[in-house]
């Protein structure tokens, strides 16, 4: 557990059991769990092929809860006379079962849903039909947005608008006479106070999104004119996505309370103060202020909202208002883990036996014989010298390969001597601590790659687009060293599909430590923390598609409980997206054939043998099978 940092970055929802598997657990430090190597066996069994996206739906719940629970709490130790609600912004996860879990888990803590387009808006009110769910709109809206809301709220929805653009609230004010409608209004702000990591930029003067202080008087004065001033329910603002540092929040915080104040005070009688996501959750667990984590916890945060608004208002001498935040991100991120199996590309037994060839030669190349001679040589002493040399000569070599004064066979040996010597200088440099910096680099030559059945664009888009570190780790075997330091490499045609930055013991690392693969036994490794924004962001490169979803519930009596399996996209399905037809690239495949047949250049069998191919991979998974 410890080189994946895994009690650091696993909210005590991960652990290893004796027999040295990854098991997940339904809430925090609960003594039930599931061996995630087990359920992975088990849905083979199925015939449901890797990579696979688990989603353990108590674990949604559990976060939901905590998240709750550490609110409550907030407000039980701050005497805060008012209440605390989340609103989760589908963006984050806009997958109907997941909404629906949340929607429904959700509903004991009054819960809402936050939208940011039209799409959004309707499956918003899709999940809130019959059951009253709350639904707060952002996003830039046009007329059929706001008239849609409009309509919404006349026929019995709990909906807010939230006024992003001074243009906006014109044509809210002209569809509101137009209709007769009187909306709930929410006001975003643009706060001068930033935020941290990477979505700093959501926030601040110069964010994307928000009313300035001299718009949000003209606002009110265009509300006051149109007599819908009353209708002013929530004042909104948001300063990005996963805040690195808690002081960002905490002055965020103090900029809203003090808007609101102003506002209420003003006359506008605003109820609840949305304080917008940010969130963040500590993927690497660090506990740092690194953007792939964070230096507070979800206590901290409720706290800190929670005092910071009451002190501002106790100040100001106006009633505190009830609290909303859209925590998405720390709401869902760890409710899913994808995995998928690892490459066997082991092909060492396919390798020429160097070691006999070296002797039978007569006269080795110069350049190989010094090579040869560093290897039986080296020692800890030897050990700068000879790194440094061995550098020089495999340059050497290939300077002499392309001369045409080496040949294939040499550098061949050469390479393979340069391998065996950075193995043993390894196996020194353990040794030796600390491990002086120079030396620390050439660690990297050692890293092998490890081939996996999966897209990082499509599972993970984070790590390819912003360097966000996942916590990655093997399913099994963790009771035995991990002899090998890999990077893990998707099945796309893309050298970016590459991740070679991991979580590790001491913060970040270049290498995943892995297991030797063994013949005829499956290696399964887990992505971990992925629930947020992942799976939307995902894209279709090299046209793999959605991967395989299975919903899991905890059973005291069987272990779990499969709820749902969610077939990923067929290769038809991903050719679909860019206007290919699978029934017609058969016809117009098999039409030519018969061509070829008619000439006898191809045989029945041939023929239909191949459309027979062609056929079930249309039908099949996007990704390797066996
Ligand atoms: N609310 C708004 C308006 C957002 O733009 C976002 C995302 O950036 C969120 C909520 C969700 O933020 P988080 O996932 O950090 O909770």
């Amino acid at each position: 557990a410890k080189v994946y940092n895994l009690d650091n970055w696993g909210a005590d929802l991960f652990s290893i059991n004796k027999k040295g598997n990854v098991c997940v657990h339904p809430s925090s430090n609960s003594k039930n769990a599931i061996d995630l190597r087990a359920l992975v066996d088990d849905l083979i069994k199925r015939k449901i092929k890797p990579p696979i996206l688990l989603r353990f739906m108590d674990v949604l719940q559990g976060r939901i809860a905590s998240i709750n629970r550490v609110f409550r709490n907030a407000i039980a130790e701050n005497d805060y006379p008012a209440k605390y609600q989340t609103f989760y912004p589908i963006k984050v996860n806009q997958q109907r079962q997941v909404v629906e879990a949340i929607a429904s888990y959700g509903k004991r803590y009054n819960i809402g849903l936050e939208v940011g387009s039209k799409p959004e808006l309707v499956a918003g009110i899709a999940i809130s039909t019959g059951n009253g769910l709350p639904i707060i709109c952002n996003g830039y809206k046009d007329a059929e947005y706001i008239e849609t809301v409009l309509f919404a709220t006349r026929v019995g929805y709990n909906i807010t608008i939230v006024v992003e653009k001074l243009f906006e609230l014109e044509k809210i004010i002209e569809l509101a006479k137009k209709t007769g409608i009187r909306p709930t209004l929410g006001i975003r702000v643009k706060l001068s106070s930033k935020g941290t990591g990477k979505w700093a930029t959501s926030g601040g003067e110069d964010a994307k999104f928000g009313l300035r202080m001299s718009e949000i008087m003209a606002a009110i004065k265009m509300l006051q004119e149109a007599d819908l001033l009353d209708c002013v329910n929530l004042l909104h603002s948001h300063i990005g996505s996963q805040v690195t540092k808690i002081d960002k929040i905490k002055t965020a915080l103090i900029e809203a309370a003090r808007i609101y104040s102003e506002m209420r005070k003003l006359g506008v009688n605003i109820q609840y103060l949305d304080i917008g996501g940010g969130l963040g959750v500590d993927y690497d667990g660090s506990k740092s202020s690194y953007f792939s984590s964070v230096n507070y916890t979800v206590e901290e945060y409720a706290n800190d909202v929670i005092y910071q608004i009451k002190n501002i208002c106790d100040e100001a001498g106006v009633d505190c208002p009830n609290i909303i935040s859209e925590s998405g991100r720390a709401t869902v991120a760890h409710y899913s883990v994808m995995i998928t199996n690892v490459l066997n590309t082991n092909t060492q037994n396919l390798m020429p036996d160097y070691e006999q060839i070296l002797e039978e030669m007569e006269k080795p190349a110069p350049t190989v014989k010094k090579l040869l001679d560093i290897y039986k040589s080296i020692d800890r002493y030897s050990l700068r010298e000879d790194y440094h040399d061995t550098l020089q000569l495999i340059n050497e070599a290939v300077s002499l390969f392309n001369l045409g004064y080496l040949t294939l066979q040499d550098r061949a040996i050469a390479e393979w001597l340069y391998s065996k010597i950075i193995k043993k200088i390894n196996s020194i440099v353990e040794k030796i601590k600390p491990i002086p910096e120079e030396l620390q680099n050439f660690q990297l030559a050692l890293r092998q790659t490890y081939f996996a059945n999966f897209s990082l664009f499509q599972s993970i888009p984070d790590s390819w687009a912003i360097d966000q570190l996942f916590p990655i780790m093997p399913l099994q075997r963790l009771g035995q060293k991990p002899d090998v330091m890999a990077s893990i490499a998707d099945i796309t045609c893309d050298s970016d599909g590459e991740i070679t930055s991991f979580v590790g013991e001491n913060g970040r690392s270049k290498f995943l430590p892995m297991h030797k693969l063994r013949k005829d036994e499956d290696y399964y490794i887990g992505f971990f923390l992925i629930g947020a924004y992942q799976e939307i962001l995902g894209d279709l490169h090299n046209l793999f598609g959605d991967t395989n979803a299975v919903h899991i519930t905890f059973n005291k009596k069987t272990g779990y409980m499969i709820d749902t399996v969610i077939n990923g996209d067929a290769t038809w399905e991903t050719l679909k997206y860019v206007q290919y037809k699978g029934p017609e690239i058969l016809k117009h495949v098999r039409d030519n054939l018969e061509k070829q047949v008619a000439i006898k250049k191809v045989s029945i069998e041939e023929s239909s043998h191949f459309i027979e191919l062609l056929d079930r991979t249309l039908l099949g998974y996007t990704y390797l099978g066996e």
